[in-house]
């Protein structure tokens, strides 16, 4: 014991700083998960039913909706809100550029066109000057085929919603909130999911919310577009084998459902762990001395859920994240390609300078583990490692 603590003062130390660590929660729901997914394996039944409807329930009064939709992914949760709204072939939607591919991929998996806004640097959400400018410029084409806004809650902080949802009036746009990051978040006292027509979410496994697999949820207080959803998610089927509409399979199963209805009950409890290591971090960096070098992520919001827990870097970005995963600390960049120099979206005619705070964001910006189970140690581990690359 002793011999090895002290070859440990020779070498340099080095503490594992996963970006995200499930086994540690899972180890707290262990006991509750096995017992409900043995029920399940006794009951054959996989496909929607109780536990679907169940969390549809909970999550819907989570969110403060009136309906929530179980769905596939938090993807197919985009495409199917589109599906259900009517949006399609020939028709625009205003998205930002600097969220996850699948916010801009589900427009143009419905036949639609993306047309994108750049974001407020402070916060990397959409920014509605943008919007404004924008759509000012639109061709009378676009203009007349601008259908709908997906505002993108990124890193589960809510977009500015106000502003966005006044622009949607003005145009008559269907609101599509990309909350796939941001489940329990808040905006002026209102739930990332209740401001739109339709609130999107995700349980990938690494978003806050996450099942053992692929699972989303579309909210929404409409009873017709909720009517919609439960058809198209079921290949459009009204009644059985009678299609008026080609839906899909965008199904959520029961074991996914289950699960998450598991860990909804701790959601509130890990998000304050988030909450509160977010706080130690910015105490911890501001100690530090090197609030220069480190641009904190501005918390607008009372109840940023920190999905990820982002920081800025003035200078070698690039260099740092090497040094720290040299240091055995995980970290990850979102995104370092905006969605207007994608490849796949070249079509749409967009070129480098077009969005210049997203361009920045993708060249500055860093995740540092969140995740609620960290310690206190782990955290000043890692911002000793930043200020030691810095000095
Ligand atoms: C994760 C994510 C999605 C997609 O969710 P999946 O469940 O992985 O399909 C969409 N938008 C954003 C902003 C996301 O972070």
């Amino acid at each position: 014991m002793v011999t090895s603590f002290l070859r440990c003062d020779h070498l340099k130390f080095i503490m594992k700083v996963p970006l995200l660590d499930l086994k540690l929660q899972y180890k707290t729901i262990k006991e509750e998960i096995l017992k409900v997914t043995q029920d399940i394996f006794e009951s054959q039944y996989f496909i929607l039913g109780p536990h679907v409807e169940t969390l549809e329930k909970d999550i819907a009064s989570y969110c403060g909706t009136k309906h929530a939709v179980g769905v596939s992914s938090g993807s197919d949760a985009l495409i199917i809100s589109l599906m259900a709204a009517g949006i399609g072939d020939g028709d625009f939607v205003l998205t930002t550029p600097y969220t996850f591919f699948a916010t801009a991929g589900s427009i143009c998996r419905v036949g639609a066109k993306p047309i994108f806004a750049d974001i407020d640097a402070k916060t990397c959400n959409i920014d509605p000057e943008s919007i404004r400018r924008v759509i000012d410029t639109l061709s009378a084409r676009e203009k007349a085929g601008l259908k709908g806004i997906i505002p993108v809650h990124l890193y589960g902080q809510s977009a500015d919603m106000s502003p966005v949802l006044d622009a949607a009036k003005a145009y008559n746009l269907v609101v599509i909130e990309d909350a796939a990051q941001a489940i329990g978040a808040e905006y002026e006292k209102k739930r990332a999911g209740s401001m739109g027509d339709f609130g999107c979410f995700s349980f990938f496994p690494s978003k806050n919310l996450g099942a053992f697999g692929d699972g989303g949820m579309v909210t929404t207080d409409s009873d017709e577009f909720d009517h919609n959803l439960k058809i198209l998610r079921n290949h459009g089927a009204e009644p059985k084998y009678y299609h008026k509409i080609a839906g899909g399979n965008f199904r959520l199963d029961a074991l996914q459902a289950a699960i998450v209805s598991v860990k909804l009950k701790h959601l509130d409890s890990w998000t304050k762990g988030r909450r509160k290591n977010a706080l130690k971090y910015r105490e911890l960096i501001i100690a530090a001395g090197i609030g220069e070098l480190v641009i904190l992520p501005e918390e607008r919001e009372t109840r940023h859920i920190y999905n990820q827990f982002v920081i800025s870097l003035t200078e070698k970005r690039n260099e740092l994240r090497l040094f720290l995963q040299e240091s055995g600390i995980g970290t990850e960049i979102y995104y370092p390609v905006p969605l207007h120099l994608q490849e796949c979206f070249r079509d749409l005619g967009y070129k480098k300078g077009d969005f210049p705070a997203s361009e920045y964001a993708a060249e500055h910006t860093l995740a540092l583990p969140v995740y609620s189970e960290l310690s206190d140690d782990q955290m000043e581990y890692v911002v000793d490692k930043i200020s030691a690359f810095y000095m």
